[in-house]
């Protein structure tokens, strides 16, 4: 309804695949997978921070501005996830269509040194359930027509993610407790530690933006080496530069985890949460023969 009223203008010479649907516009593309299994081919989902960066420092291009302002409906992490994000959603949208935060109503985690709590829920698959169920209320709430679309396709996805949450525990259980100990980028993963069982030791990146410095490098060389940290993860949208001299200073394994941007072959949310999982897997899990 809201719909037909804004497209009126400005719209000539833009190709749109013929669809009657709601327009939805999210930030990153780890949502728009998520929000894409239960819009299926009913609506359309757009991320504003291309595949590979790093949505913390993200400005968006004028192409992803005029999205916005022809969004039926923006879903969002919260907890200033999108704080670059936001002026462009406020100016373009504001008060106009909803702007759900799918965080919303989960416990939150505190933040090392910010004041909004960790964003990064996602990585417990249990969060991302709950952002699946927003999202299908959300698209229900600005198309009901579509109920039984969304419904069906919800449905078949949490099943999905239900089995995806349970293969992550299995997997990072058969990693020798003293060895599931994460040196990450950045502050990205203790709603995964905290479900799965892993400890937090520390990251590279203080907070977004902010380059590490060597005496940074220094503590995390020692940090490696005092608590026996079998292998470090570096992250494709954040510099690895430091991680790699430290770890090299230290004499351990540089291996990778995915957090905020999917990449290559790994372009789904399952895809990211199952790699994840056995990187741990391959480079947490072996014990020396010594032992
Ligand atoms: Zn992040």
């Amino acid at each position: 309804m809201a719909a037909a009223l804004i497209t009126a203008c400005g719209t000539k010479g833009e190709q749109k695949p013929a669809m009657a649907g709601p327009r939805v516009v999210t930030s990153v593309e780890l949502f728009a997978d998520l929000i894409r299994q239960v819009a299926g081919q009913r609506a359309q989902v757009t991320a504003l921070v291309p595949a590979g960066a790093d949505p913390h420092t993200y400005e968006p291009v004028p192409s992803k501005v005029v999205a916005v302002a022809k969004a039926d409906l923006v879903l969002i992490n919260g907890l200033g996830f999108e704080e670059t994000l936001m002026d462009v959603i406020k100016n373009n949208v504001g008060g106009r269509v909803p702007v759900i935060e799918m965080s919303a109503g989960l416990p939150v985690l505190e933040a090392g040194n910010q004041g909004t709590g960790n964003p990064h829920l996602w990585l417990n698959v249990r969060n991302a359930i709950h952002y699946v169920e927003v999202a299908r209320d959300a698209l229900i709430q600005v198309d009901p027509q579509g109920e039984a679309e969304y419904g069906a396709n919800a449905q078949k996805y949490l099943a999905e993610l239900e089995n995806l949450d349970g293969q992550v525990e299995q997997s990072i259980a058969s990693i020798p407790a003293e060895r599931r100990k994460l040196v990450t980028s950045h502050d990205a993963f203790p709603y995964l530690a905290q479900r799965y069982g892993l400890e937090l030791v520390g990251t590279v990146v203080g907070s977004p933006g902010q380059e590490p410095s060597a005496a940074r490098v220094a503590d995390l060389t020692k940090q490696i080496e005092a608590e026996h940290v079998p292998a470090v993860f570096k992250e494709p949208q954040v510099s690895a530069q430091v991680m790699e001299l430290a770890a090299k200073d230290a004499g351990v394994e540089v291996c990778s985890l995915y957090s905020d941007a999917l990449q290559g072959e790994v372009n789904t949310y399952v895809k990211l949460m199952q790699f994840d999982a056995s990187e741990l897997v391959r480079c947490l899990g072996s014990s020396p023969a010594s032992h």
